[in-house]
């Protein structure tokens, strides 16, 4: 008498979570501009001019003349015309609010990873 298997039984619920991997040494511009993105609601400071700029020019792209509102703001990016993110006058005279498309564009790929990396 041969025994019933029940093969459904066979099946394991649950997947095996894949190891994060650290991010690759070479970043595409399109990966740092995700990066600008995000740090774009991290860095307290970063944000407070960045309001201030949005503030003060309106939240288009200064560029191609994209219009935002809440819901896709946060891919406006604030660009320093003299290339110094340190350099942020209160009358928001050196910045200039950018899609991050159009701000991938103002930057060359070094200029960009340099613009974001200021720990120097
Ligand atoms: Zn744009
Ligand atoms: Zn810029």
């Amino acid at each position: 008498m041969a025994r019933t298997r029940f093969s459904a039984n066979r099946r394991r619920p649950g997947r095996r979570s894949a190891p994060q991997t650290p991010a690759p040494a070479g970043e595409s511009a399109k990966e740092i501009a995700a990066r600008l993105r995000s740090s774009a609601s991290v860095g307290k400071s970063a944000q407070d001019y960045r309001r201030k700029s949005l503030d003060i020019h309106g939240w288009f792209c200064a560029k191609c003349g994209r219009d935002f509102d809440e819901n896709n703001l946060h891919i406006l990016t604030v660009h320093h015309r003299d290339g110094d993110h340190k350099n942020n006058p209160p009358d928001g005279s050196n910045w200039e609010n950018l899609c991050v498309d159009c701000h991938e564009d103002e930057h060359s790929r070094d200029m960009l990873g340099r613009y974001l990396s200021d720990d120097q």
